[in-house]
C-alpha cells in the first residue's frame, strides 16, 4: 500500500508557501488507517512499551488507535489550561511567540517506558518538549513514531537520539 496516496497536500495553508499535509484524507479510508497503525505497531512492538503519549489534537488521532493496537494506555499531551487535574507544564517557541504544553502528573510513574506518537514531525519542537515533559515526570521515552516526517527540517536532530519511526518522509 502506498500510503502517500492518501495523503493531500494543501498549498498555502495555514501560510502562503507552506505546502500543509492534509491526513484526514488517509484517516476517512478505515483500511488505509487501520494499516498505518498496524506498520506503526509492527516497527514498535520490540521497545516494551508501557505508555504511548500523544500531543494535541492531530497526536491523539495516531496515539490512541496506537495504544490500544499495542494493549497499552494513553496519555494525552495537552495546551496549557486543558487539563483539570495537577500538572507539568513547559513551554515551547512558535514561529510567533511561545505555547506551553501541559500533562497530568500522575499520568506517568519513573521508570514507565514511553512511546511518542503525532501526525507529523516537522521542526521537532512539539515532540522536544513532549520529551521534557515526560523525563519531568521520571518517564523514559523509548521513541517516536509518526505518519510523517518532514525529512528536510532535520526534527530528528531534535529528538535526543531517540529511536525515530515515521511511515512516510517528504
Ligand atoms: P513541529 O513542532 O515538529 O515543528 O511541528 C509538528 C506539529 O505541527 C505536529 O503536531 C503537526 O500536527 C503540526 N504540523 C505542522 N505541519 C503540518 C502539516 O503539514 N500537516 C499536518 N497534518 N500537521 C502539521
Amino acid at each position: 500500500m502506498n500510503f502517500k496516496d492518501y495523503i493531500r497536500i494543501i498549498p498555502d495553508f495555514p501560510q502562503p508557501g507552506i505546502r500543509f499535509k492534509d491526513i484526514t484524507t488517509l484517516i476517512n479510508n478505515g483500511e488505509v488507517y487501520r494499516s498505518a497503525i498496524e506498520a506503526i505497531k509492527s516497527a514498535v512492538s520490540d521497545k516494551q512499551i508501557d505508555l504511548v503519549a500523544g500531543p494535541e489534537a492531530r497526536g491523539f488521532i495516531i496515539g490512541a488507535p496506537l495504544a490500544i493496537a499495542l494493549g497499552v494506555g494513553f496519555v494525552p499531551i495537552r495546551k496549557s489550561g486543558k487539563l483539570p487535574g495537577a500538572v507539568v507544564e513547559a513551554s515551547y517557541d512558535l514561529e510567533y511567540g511561545k505555547d506551553k504544553l501541559a500533562v497530568h502528573r500522575d499520568a506517568i510513574q519513573p521508570g514507565q517506558r514511553i512511546l511518542i506518537a503525532d501526525d507529523l514531525l516537522a521542526t521537532g519542537g512539539t515532540i522536544a518538549t513532549t520529551i521534557n515533559l515526560i523525563k519531568q515526570l521520571g518517564g523514559v521515552p523509548v521513541g517516536a513514531a509518526f505518519l510523517i516526517e518532514l525529512g528536510y527540517l532535520d526534527g530528528r536532530d531534535k529528538m535526543d537520539g531517540l529511536d525515530v519511526f515515521s511511515l512516510m518522509s517528504y
